[in-house]
């Protein structure tokens, strides 16, 4: 359960970056998710959406998360090989000797913000429920 510290550590992240660009609002997060990095996105979400309720440079921001596929590498034969589908036996010449080279990120890809600084909108309507 390290989720909400994920959250935090984005935010702390996107509030640097904001900072030092004279970004007074962001919109969207984009996160590189590693297909084994053990993150449940729907609890991250929930986190997400709690935290960023927190913040005034990220009120109402949404996450989008962009997950990464674990790819593994066979140290004895090079082969490359999706780790979802065969672990850290090699499907290639059945050695053990392997390591996983992508799919444990938890990376901020993109940060979006307004085209266009805009006067806060002054209907209030509030999101829909799901
Ligand atoms: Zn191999």
């Amino acid at each position: 359960m390290h989720e909400l510290g994920i959250v935090f550590h984005i935010i702390r992240s996107v509030e640097d970056v904001a900072r030092q660009n004279n970004v007074r609002r962001v919109t969207a997060v984009t996160l590189e998710l590693g297909e084994v990095s053990g993150v449940l996105e729907d609890y991250l979400q929930d986190c997400w959406n709690w935290a960023v309720s927190k913040s005034d440079l990220m009120r109402g921001a949404r996450l989008q998360v962009a997950v990464i596929p674990a790819k593994t590498l066979c140290e004895d034969c090079g082969m490359v090989y999706p780790t979802v589908a065969h672990g850290r036996t090699c499907p290639g010449c059945g050695s053990g000797h392997t390591h996983l080279i992508q799919g444990n990120e938890t990376m901020i890809r993109d940060i979006t913000v307004p085209q266009e600084e805009e006067p806060e909108p002054t209907d209030s309507s509030a999101p829909g429920e799901p």
